[in-house]
């Protein structure tokens, strides 16, 4: 008999800044909702940029999680340590013919759409990639990588949505599993998923060999990952994330994309917006219960 998967959540953060209240509210989510379903909470340490990646902030998540009460089952996967795994992701879409380089840099996508005010933008507003798969011809190729020219790894998307044909992911509301399970009858709904909207996507880079969708698709599925738990603003990203579980063979989680806490400006908090940093909450005297109390703010 095949037992029922564990109930497995878990929260993801990158170790490139302090975590703030918005996270709080992220891992506290988890925290209620891997607790209510009895089940576990994981802790992934999205640390493939190792540029902008440091020791000291991975040691301030575990810190600060600590004093919110959050526990999680260790050990912690590190992504930077499993570069194989997204490696052996990308080798089997290259064999499905999905995967291909792209020389152009970021300054000549910007050139090419510069005068285009209509070009289409992904939804996180950079332009869709505006070369053709076949632009480049593969002698052209071959030259430059000889040369050792730096080159991303792209999603050839269009053949990548016709092979895997449409799609969907199951949507809880935040709601349910949160606080005395006054909504845990909320039921999850079909959401359709619409990766062209991406465009060919970056699979991986020379610097960074793995990209944040290959590897959060890779992680989930080997962590054994049932619910996926995280801020509304990696909603439209799912429809990418739908399209590579699908194209790889892995099992879809069920999303909860909860709402972001905004700042008395109306936008969403973030490191590089300064928002206070839990640690600086802490330092000036707030308690974990009033930090809980802070970032669980509006969830219904
Ligand atoms: N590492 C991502 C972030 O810090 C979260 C990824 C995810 O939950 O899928 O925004």
């Amino acid at each position: 008999m095949i037992s029922p998967a564990r109930p497995t959540f878990r929260f993801a953060p990158s170790p490139n800044g302090l975590l703030h209240l918005g996270h709080a509210r992220s891992a506290l989510l988890n925290a209620a909702m891997a607790a209510q379903a009895g089940g576990v909470l994981l802790l992934r340490v999205e640390d493939i940029d190792l540029a902008r990646c440091r020791p000291e902030y991975e040691a301030a998540i575990c810190e600060d999680l600590a004093w919110l009460g959050i526990a999680w089952e260790p050990p912690a996967r590190r992504q930077s340590e499993h570069f194989d795994d997204y490696r052996t992701a990308l080798v089997r879409l290259g064999e499905l013919d999905l995967v291909y380089e792209s020389f152009e840099s970021r300054a000549d996508i910007n050139r090419a759409v510069r005068d285009r005010p209509d070009w289409p933008r992904d939804p996180d507003g950079a332009p869709l990639f505006p070369f053709r798969r076949m632009a480049m011809g593969v002698d052209e190729r071959a030259r430059r990588r000889a040369a050792g020219e730096p080159f991303a790894l792209r999603l050839d998307m269009a053949r990548a949505v016709a092979l895997a044909g449409p799609l969907d992911w199951q949507e809880q509301g935040e709601g349910a599993g949160h606080g005395a399970g006054h909504a845990a009858s909320i039921e999850p709904r079909a959401v359709a998923a619409d990766p062209l909207a991406w465009g060919d996507v970056v699979l991986a880079r020379k610097d960074v060999p793995t990209s944040y969708h290959l590897s959060v698709v890779v992680d989930d599925a080997l962590q054994g990952v049932t619910h996926v738990v995280r801020g509304a603003d990696l909603t439209a990203a799912t429809s990418v994330h739908r399209l590579l579980q699908t194209l790889l063979d892995l099992p879809a989680p069920l999303y909860t994309h909860h709402s972001l806490l905004v700042d008395p400006q109306g936008r969403k908090l973030s490191k590089s917006l300064g928002s206070e940093s839990l640690r600086r909450l802490r330092e000036n005297g707030a308690t974990a219960q009033e930090v809980r109390r802070l970032a669980l703010d509006a969830v219904d």
